[in-house]
């Protein structure tokens, strides 16, 4: 069986090599004739996929986004023979996030502020590059970093989204703009991070934004020409307007209050899937705006689609089963994570499955053609829920869970972060194991009593202070001491983790398994890492000089294997982590594209001696005791997404306790006035007061004290 897999690969490589060579051509003779159209993806390709498996044709590669490569040429017994073939600086100091497509021969990868590169896939040459020009100051509408998260190739064009809403397509030759659409309105939070895919034709879109109070829908435009062909919203709007998509006359009847003034949320951020003879798409919800249920849906109902798995026809987004994860979500608990397309043997039955571990932190497999619950059992620590009823397939949830109702704050697993985000999954037909980037994070829910919708600001009921770490330090150490972050080893069928891969910090890498037993997966250490997929003994290892967050990818060309990451700190947890981010070795800005074959020697530039930085002079204290626990509570409100907790950066933002003289003289001007909106620090003048901004300036003087003082 295993010979007879081999020997068609190989055939099919040998009918590679040709095709990458006629790419080859056109592309470095300027004057050659044009042989090939690069890009030329098409559904029979990616349907096709297994059959030429030396290209990455879609962001799971398949429609089922297994991230399972029957590549072979590295396995087990020779991937310590690794070395790095050759990498690419990505610039910028933003997180990267993307899984780069590679087909015949050129790789396509985004790096941060949605730029696009077409990289040769042998030795890393840039063919071209697409920069779609993001005002810097549209920073502050983003919950989780500059990040994108990968491009679509579909026929001749690259198609990405753009952080501040755009949907562009790239003529795939030249990276000349062929189309570009605006798929949200400008004057709402909304922003791109995640992968368009394209079935049949139609490129299908989501967005972000429900931590800022938005209305989350997905949408599919025509690949060719950008024209918009449906657009499916996952909550109702205000139920005295015509509903937009015939389901809501039903969802309508989950929700109280006067959800639509608040944005509702349910954004559709990252996950798509598609099952071409089921004739479905499936599309992972988020979480609900505000989160505080309380002030979103008057503290009742399910609030469909909230953190669901839905499924719609993919020719016109008609509604067709849903599945919600969490009921009446008042967490950030999205349902936005990886999902699997898998069929898998269950009870002595073929079932086709559909599998996510959301950030609740359980793991599912529902039946895919129906949403039928099969089955769910926690893959990582998980107190707001008991278990979940096998009959309703609804959560049954601890007493203490809901803050928004006992008013008493409670210590929680899992945090906003999730017990697993975005960071792709594997799932390995020749093990039957899934593969979690899991974490455990504990976080303090507490009601916000004080709460207001902010159309500019963050919205979202619960008051962070709580789940900032701690002044008193050893507090602070034994909260620092549940942080975790593994690979888990997941069995779907039985529900059980086979093994885990402990790391020394949470917000590791995305991951793929191959044909030859090897797990592929970079961490937060910023090493990237081969283990056997098997049994998760650690083959090879080597330092990337920056935190690994993406998936990983694997490619040939001319009959040569290769394993592509691309790497670069950052993220959400990198920009709200303070310490605990900064703590890793890997939290250090270095965007760029690693790519790995057997037997390459190239070794990577010595990383630049970090820049000297004069002493932490203190200052003169301000503020009473009272001032300074407002300027934490506002700072924690207004200013920890970006700055980190406790004002301790963990990624390349700056850190605001070593703030120079000039920073500290101007800091009105600056959080007022937007006097540094071009590099993304806009005004909060519409937000915050005279009075509040001397409570954070007290707060921040009180930090740097702090840390002059050798307290952290
Ligand atoms: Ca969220």
């Amino acid at each position: 069986m295993i010979t007879h897999v081999k020997t068609t690969r190989f055939l099919k490589i040998g009918v590679l090599m040709v095709m990458s060579a006629l790419v080859a051509c056109t592309q470095k003779t300027a004057e050659a004739p044009k042989l090939e159209t690069p890009a030329a993806v098409t559904k029979e390709r990616i349907l096709n996929a297994d059959g030429e498996p030396g290209n990455w044709l879609s962001h799971g590669r398949t429609y089922s986004e297994q991230r399972y490569s029957p590549l072979s040429q590295i396995t087990d017994q020779n991937v310590d023979q690794l070395g790095l073939a050759w990498h690419f600086d990505l610039g910028d100091t933003r997180g990267i996030e993307a899984t780069p497509i590679v087909v015949d021969g050129v790789m396509y990868v985004t790096g941060g502020w949605s730029k696009v590169f077409a990289l040769d896939a042998v030795t890393g040459e840039q063919i071209w590059a697409y920069d779609p020009g993001v005002d810097k100051a549209y920073f502050i509408n983003l919950c989780c970093d500059a990040v994108n998260r990968g491009v679509a190739a579909w026929e001749g064009k690259i198609i990405t989204g753009v952080l501040d809403g755009r949907l562009v397509a790239l003529d795939a030759a030249t990276g000349e703009l062929a189309w570009e659409v605006q798929t949200t309105p400008t004057d709402k939070p909304y922003s791109i991070t995640g992968a368009p895919r394209v079935v049949d034709g139609k490129v299908i879109i989501g967005n972000g934004g429900s931590e800022l109070g938005v209305r989350g829908y997905v949408t599919a435009y025509d690949a060719n020409s950008g024209d918009q062909l449906w657009r499916f919203y996952t909550v109702p709007g205000n139920p005295n307007e015509p509903f937009e998509n015939a389901i809501h006359a039903e969802t309508v009847k989950t929700w109280s209050g006067e959800w639509w003034n608040v944005g509702g949320g349910g954004t559709a951020w990252d996950a798509i899937a598609h099952d071409p003879e089921l004739d479905l798409l499936y599309i992972g919800v988020g979480n609900g705006a505000p989160w505080n249920r309380v002030y979103r849906s008057a503290g009742s109902g399910d609030n469909l689609f909230l953190s669901s798995i839905v499924a719609l026809r993919p020719d016109t987004g008609e509604y067709v089963w849903h599945y919600q994860t969490t009921p009446g979500e008042s967490w950030d608990y999205t349902a936005t994570q990886h999902m699997i397309l898998a069929d898998l043997e269950i009870d002595n039955r073929i079932r086709k499955v559909i599998m996510q571990a959301p950030k609740n932190g359980f793991f599912y497999v529902l039946d895919r053609a129906t949403g039928e619950f099969i089955s769910a059992e926690k893959y990582t620590l998980a107190t707001w829920a008991t278990h979940i009823d096998p009959e309703s397939g609804r959560p049954v949830e601890t007493p203490e869970a809901r803050y928004e109702e006992t008013g008493v704050p409670t210590l929680q697993f899992p945090h906003p972060l999730g017990g697993h985000n975005w960071h792709p999954m594997s799932f390995s037909p020749d093990t039957g194991l899934v593969y979690i980037p899991a974490q455990e994070i504990p976080v303090v829910y507490g009601h916000d009593s004080g709460y207001e919708y902010d159309p500019a600001g963050w919205n979202t009921g619960v008051r962070f202070e709580l789940a900032s770490a701690p002044d008193d330090p050893e507090t602070r150490a034994a909260f620092g001491e549940m942080v975790k972050g593994y690979i888990s080893a997941w069995d779907p069928v039985n529900q059980t983790e086979k093994w885990r891969v402990q790391h020394s910090n949470m917000w590791n890498g995305g991951l793929l398994s191959t044909a030859g037993n090897v797990l592929f997966q970079g961490n937060a250490e910023g090493e990237f890492v081969a283990y056997a997929a098997d049994t998760g003994e650690r083959l090879w290892s080597q330092f990337a000089q920056t935190g690994v967050v993406a998936g990983p990818v694997t490619y040939s060309v001319d009959g040569e294997q290769y394993v592509a990451v691309a790497a670069g700190w950052g993220g959400s947890f990198a920009l709200v982590g303070g310490e605990l981010a900064s703590r890793s070795k890997g939290a250090v800005s270095n965007p760029r594209v690693l790519v790995y074959k057997l037997n390459a020697k190239n070794i990577l530039p010595p990383m630049p001696e970090p820049a000297q930085m004069a002493a932490i002079t203190p200052m003169e204290a301000v503020g009473d005791e009272a001032m300074i626990i407002e300027g934490h509570r506002l700072y924690m409100a207004n200013c920890h997404m970006c700055h980190g907790d406790r004002a301790v950066s963990g990624s390349s933002i700056p850190d605001l306790r070593k703030m120079s003289a000039d920073t500290w003289e101007l800091f009105k001007p600056i959080v007022l006035g937007g006097l540094r909106h071009e590099q993304g620090m806009v005004g909060f003048a519409e937000t915050l007061s005279v009075e509040d901004t001397d409570a954070i300036y007290a707060y921040l003087v009180k930090r740097r004290n702090d840390l002059a003082a050798g307290l952290d």
